[in-house]
């Protein structure tokens, strides 16, 4: 089981914000530069200004198409740091001041290990070129500002991953048992039927609901029902791969999603599924057992159709006496 990212929460969704604000400010800023050094007579800084210019923009162009936004980021934030270098040591010493920018900027695009490794060569090459500073004071004081900027920065950007990771969990997890919620049911499914339209790959969806659960909350309290329900969850995840889903739809129905996977397979897997799992778990009113619907997606179908399906084959499963499945 894995959970990852809703979109409106997605890890590069910062980073990628970052690069375009920095990216085209800094693209405007050196442009300016080209043409300044260029009018007065600089035409060796223009020329590396430039570079730089069309370097940003193919790089910040490139983090727009998807699957390229890794590499992206990483190309942008080896730019700034290879710009930075070179203005400071190649251009004018004034080229120091862009530093504080970059060390800050590289921890909040680039994987943490890349941003520690490219600051560090930053600092060390730029600390070992004496001549960049006026006396050892400036020269002290630099190297203090660089080391506490990427010290603040590591700690800012692991303070920020933490609270994303820990908004992205509660935004998707149901809080009782640790399944998807219906916000990452839906997305999943969506994702599955465009998976469908661009590859053909099948998927499969089961619509489960316990039975006879309300006797456990009657007779046992709602908190035997709610350590029953944390149960029945931790069994079906331990059978799932990690590309398959598992969600709480609401009270004691959940969806098992198989991905990428033939519909004969599925079904088999199901069978199966629910023949070793249901009345595996003891309950206070004895084993746990279940009823469920499953329904391959159909091309053409919507999410709310697919999973009508499978909840219409989960009521037949109920009225033909329950602790069956019924493929739609
Ligand atoms: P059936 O076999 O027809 O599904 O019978 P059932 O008793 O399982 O079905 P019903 O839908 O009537 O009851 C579901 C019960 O699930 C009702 C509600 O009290 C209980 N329930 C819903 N959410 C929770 C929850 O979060 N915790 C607990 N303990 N119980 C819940
Ligand atoms: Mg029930
Ligand atoms: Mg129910």
């Amino acid at each position: 089981m894995s959970i990852d990212w809703p979109d409106e929460l997605g890890p590069a969704r910062l980073e990628t914000t970052v690069m375009n604000y920095c990216g085209w400010t800094t693209v405007a800023v050196v442009f300016g530069f080209v043409v300044y050094r260029f009018l007065t007579g600089d035409p060796f800084g223009a020329l590396i200004n430039a570079i730089i210019v069309v370097l940003l923009v193919s790089t910040i162009l490139l983090g727009r198409i998807p699957r390229f936004k890794p590499q992206a980021l990483i190309a942008f934030g080896s730019i700034i740091t290879a710009s930075c270098l070179m203005s400071a040591l190649l251009v004018s010493p004034n080229g120091l001041l862009w530093t504080y920018l970059v060390l800050w900027i590289n921890f909040l695009v680039l994987p943490r290990s890349v941003a520690i490794v490219l600051n560090l060569l930053v600092t060390v090459i730029l600390a070992a070129n004496v001549w960049l500073f006026d006396d050892l004071l400036q020269h002290i004081s630099w190297i203090t500002v660089a080391v506490l900027i990427s010290g603040f920065s590591l700690v800012f950007t692991n303070e920020l991953k933490a609270q994303r990771r820990m908004l992205s969990q509660l935004a998707t997890l149901d809080p009782l048992t640790g399944a998807g919620n219906r916000r990452l049911l839906q997305r999943d499914l969506e994702r599955a039927i465009a998976e469908n339209r661009r590859a053909r790959r099948d998927s499969t969806l089961m619509v489960l609901d316990l039975d006879h659960f309300k006797h456990i909350n009657d007779n046992h309290g709602h908190e035997a029902g709610d350590q029953v329900l944390e149960q029945f969850v931790t069994m079906v995840r331990k059978t799932l791969r990690t590309e398959d889903g598992l969600y709480r739809l609401g009270g004691e129905e959940f969806v098992v999603l198989l991905r990428d996977m033939d519909p004969q397979t599925a079904q088999t897997n199901l069978r199966e599924l629910h023949e070793r799992l249901s009345g595996r778990v003891d309950s206070p009113e004895g084993p746990l057992r279940f009823s469920a619907g499953a329904a391959t997606l159909v091309t053409g179908e919507n999410w709310s159709q697919w999973l009508a399906r499978a909840d219409r084959a989960l009521y037949q499963a109920k009225n033909e006496g329950r602790d069956r499945l019924v493929m739609s």
